[in-house]
């Protein structure tokens, strides 16, 4: 498929060429002072990506866009799913014979956390192991290595500090992500993250403040507060300033003109975080809110903490709001002893709830989880089935949902220009794609009005409104 799009919304969550990357003709290969950095997962590990771009910068290092040009090659990893850890280590062998071109291969992230050391066994190429929950040690590995060790690693998960750098290289010129809170205290059955991300731990508010400052100040207009469970924040200083007080706080920063924030979880999910929302419209209305299965009894063996009836209860809260709220979802087919009737019931919950969108999965066994050793696997062609069957009724409500909105007027903050003339591309603060018409020469980076003029399941068509 071509690429529709100059900056493409890829982008927007790193996985196009960083800004500020070095051509490769530039650079001498595998210079020394130059670095790979490749990304696979989440926001959260996007922006680790970033934080550690920030790091290396700042010993002097330059990044390149290929793992050829580079001294030093970073994965940073995701294990969430199966496929994603397999995906790493196929990516590892390909870059076997580099370490011969005396280049340095680490890994990072959460398939670093989980394998440990034992990445040293698989892929004895591999010269740094730094999993998430020891990024703050970096700095320090890195300079290790710089000294001629072979082989340095970080992979302490009871910490109670975060990540913090003096410089992070960001890759999106207008929004800027922000994590307010690493690792997780739940305990869901099926999960890496307490495991590969260690147990929470929140920023100080004032430090938040003051890099959103920092932020507005650089042209940032649109920040995202990041979390695993984002609205689990705890401040860990005296003022004890609130996850809604938060926001609000980050909205008045002058020049901040859109603030999201994710993921939420639905068991802390209060209502002052919806006052905040109806009260500051800089405040995006779009809540990101899992769910991962209708049924109660499966919610139970995930250990979820919530049932569907205080769940939905959460959704009549948001759907209460003075203002409409977008509210998004994941959903995981398969759960192991998920019954047809309990499948059945998720389906039914998007009936009810009529996300506008959704990320679905199916179940895929992770090591070292509470759900690894449960009965009743489901067959692979049946998890298959139930998703196929999920993701068509999504469709059909999102074809609804975003056809309703045919003729209203948004504002988009422009994030891309495509080939094609006077066509563009950004965001609602609902989060929704638009694609639209302008004469206009200048507008990326703007906020603007547009008219939407049809829909598709996936994004609005629109024309600028002025
Ligand atoms: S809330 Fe559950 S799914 Fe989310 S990161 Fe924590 S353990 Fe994992």
């Amino acid at each position: 498929m071509s690429k529709p799009f100059d900056i493409d919304l890829g982008s927007l969550t790193g996985h196009a060429p960083p800004i500020g990357v070095v051509p490769s003709h530039l650079v001498e290969p595998g210079n020394r002072g130059t670095f790979f950095l490749e990304t696979f997962g989440c926001q959260m590990n996007d922006h680790d990506s970033e934080k550690v771009a920030g790091v290396l910068l700042s010993r002097g290092y330059q990044q390149v866009e290929s793992p050829e040009a580079a001294g030093l090659i970073l994965y940073n990893t995701c294990s969430i799913r199966e496929k994603a850890a397999q995906k790493v280590f196929s990516r590892l062998g390909e870059y076997r014979e580099r370490q011969g071109e005396g280049k340095v291969i680490g890994v990072l992230g959460c398939v670093a956390q989980q394998e440990g050391e034992d990445i040293f066994e698989r892929a004895p190429w591999v010269s740094l192991v730094c999993g998430s929950a020891s990024y703050r040690k970096l700095p320090e590995l890195i300079a290790q290595l710089e000294a001629g060790s072979q082989r340095v690693t970080g992979l302490e998960t009871d910490t109670d500090e975060t990540f913090e750098t003096e410089m992070t290289r960001r890759d999106n010129p207008w929004r800027a992500y922000l994590t307010i809170i690493e690792g997780c205290d739940k305990a869901c059955s099926y999960c890496v993250v307490p495991y590969t991300r260690g147990p929470e731990r929140s920023r100080a508010s004032g430090a938040i403040l003051r890099e959103v400052r920092q932020l507005a100040e650089l042209g940032y207009s649109e920040v995202q507060l990041l979390g695993q469970t984002v609205n689990s924040y705890a401040d860990p200083t005296p003022g004890k300033m609130r996850f809604a007080e938060l926001l609000l706080a980050v909205a008045g920063v002058p020049g901040i003109r859109r603030v999201r924030f994710t993921t939420s979880h639905p068991s802390d999910f209060t209502r002052d975080i919806v006052e905040a929302i109806e009260t500051e419209t800089k405040i995006c209305d779009h809540v990101h809110l899992p769910v991962q299965s209708g049924s109660t009894k499966v919610l139970r063996a995930m250990q979820r903490t919530y049932s569907r009836e205080e769940y939905l209860a959460k959704i009549a809260m948001i759907r209460g709001a003075k203002r409409p709220i977008a509210i998004t979802t994941d959903i995981i087919v398969g759960f192991p002893g998920e019954s047809e009737p309990e499948f059945e019931e998720t389906l039914s919950l998007l009936e009810e709830v009529k996300y506008d969108s959704l990320f679905s999965f199916k179940y895929s066994p992770r090591p070292n989880t509470p759900s690894l050793k449960m009965p009743d696997a489901i067959p692979e062609e049946e998890k298959s089935r139930r998703l196929a069957l999920l993701q068509e009724k999504q469709r059909e409500i999102q074809t609804a949902r975003n056809g309703s909105l045919v003729g209203k007027t948004f504002e988009v903050l422009v994030s891309g220009k495509s080939r094609k003339e006077n066509q563009w591309s950004g965001y609602t603060s609902s989060h929704r794609v638009v694609n639209f018409a302008s004469r206009e020469q200048e507008l990326l980076g703007t906020y603007i009005q547009v008219r939407v003029t049809s829909a598709t399941p996936n994004s609005l068509v629109g024309e600028h409104a002025v």
